[in-house]
């Protein structure tokens, strides 16, 4: 199942977003075992993210052959677990954070790469960035030592309207194409899940987090 997933989607995002750039498929990977995941990545996933650290940091040694992400909410005291190991993170959502992270990269002679997290449809609920305040955001964090700002990620809200979550999604463009214009070196807007990700793609994103369409529906009891 996961194997014919991963190549049915593999095949979809071959063809680009509606801005004919390249498509990275993120696996998002949490509650998931390594036997799965190890199964996605054999199947052609070069990409999974976790989004909490003990996860991440239980699975690391047992997954094989895959860069790794880190796209969920990320306190202060967990960055050490993550500093070098990470390939992306998704989740730079408040200056404190993004402050520790750049000091931990220079103690540990790293630069990470990182995007910085809007919060795109002003929920109390989900962290990041007022979307007016992006662009002052990357500059600011741009500017730290240790840290190189490749984009952004955002999570859109539940909701099945389509005219505003497409609406939503061209704003986070915008401030992609913004801050490219504005001579910023980023290249990745993440953004789309399994339920929304066509309409991502349709309206800019270039890098989608996928679970339940890449494993099924998800099992917390355990
Ligand atoms: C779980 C998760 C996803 C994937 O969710 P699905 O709806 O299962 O595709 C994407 N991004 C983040 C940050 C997540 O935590």
């Amino acid at each position: 199942m996961i194997s014919e997933n991963v190549k049915t989607l593999l095949k979809e995002l071959a063809a680009g977003n509606a801005f004919g750039e390249k498509v990275t498929l993120v696996a998002a990977t949490k509650t998931r075992t390594p036997d799965e995941i190890n199964e996605a990545i054999e199947a052609g996933i070069s990409d999974i993210g976790e989004n909490k650290v003990q996860e991440f940091r239980d699975k690391y040694d047992l997954i094989h052959g895959a860069n790794r992400h880190f796209i969920g909410h990320l306190q202060t005291n967990k960055i050490k677990y993550l500093v070098g190991k990470t390939h992306l993170i998704h989740s730079v959502d408040r200056d404190e954070l993004a402050t520790e992270l750049a000091r931990r990269c220079e103690i540990a002679g790293v630069s990470q790469d990182i995007l910085i997290q809007i919060n795109i449809g002003c929920e109390d609920s989900k962290g990041g960035y007022p979307l007016e305040e992006g662009f002052a955001a990357y500059k600011k964090i741009a500017a730290m030592e240790g840290l190189e700002v490749r984009g952004y990620m955002a999570m859109l809200p539940l909701s099945d309207d389509k005219i505003l979550l497409g609406k939503l999604c061209d704003k986070m463009r915008a401030l992609f194409e913004k801050t490219r214009d504005g001579g910023g070196k980023i290249d990745f807007l993440s953004m789309g899940m399994s339920g929304d990700w066509r309409l991502c793609l349709e309206h800019g994103s270039n890098m989608i987090r996928l679970g339940t369409a890449i494993f099924g529906a998800r099992d917390y009891s355990e």
